[in-house]
Parts: C-alpha cells; sequence; structure tokens
C-alpha cells in the first residue's frame, strides 16, 4: 500500500500576510500588520508599517522600554 499524504493545500484567499510583520516576528497578526507588542511599537515610532527599525531604534526602544517600565 502506497501511503498518499496528500495534504489540503490552504484554501481561498491568500492574505498577504497573517503574521506580525516585525523582523523575527512569528505570532499573529492583532492589530494592522502587527501582533499587539509590535502594534505599541509602530504607535511609538519604534517601527514603521513595514516593521522595519530605524537606524536608531536602540535608543528609542530604551526609551520605550524605560517609559513602559515607568507606566
Ligand atoms: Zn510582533
Amino acid at each position: 500500500m502506497a501511503k498518499e499524504n496528500k495534504s489540503p493545500q490552504a484554501k481561498g484567499p491568500q492574505t498577504s500576510t497573517d503574521f506580525c510583520v516585525a523582523e523575527g516576528c512569528k505570532k499573529s497578526v492583532e492589530r494592522m500588520h502587527f501582533c499587539q507588542e509590535h502594534f505599541e511599537w509602530y504607535k511609538e515610532g519604534l517601527i514603521d508599517k513595514r516593521g522595519s527599525r530605524p537606524s536608531d531604534f536602540d535608543k528609542k526602544h530604551q526609551l520605550w522600554l524605560r517609559k513602559k517600565t515607568a507606566a
């Protein structure tokens, strides 16, 4: 008996992305193209709408962490 391994391919329209677009993030999308955490990053200007980090990301991230822990 030959093994049949016909798992059905994903049906329906292909959505552009189901995962957060931030670099290295595999979480599912919650808001816009981001997971909850990275949506916050986007709102704070840490990443752009494509999830790319600006050259001064480290600085912004530090400030954001400080703000977050202070809140
Ligand atoms: Zn994310």
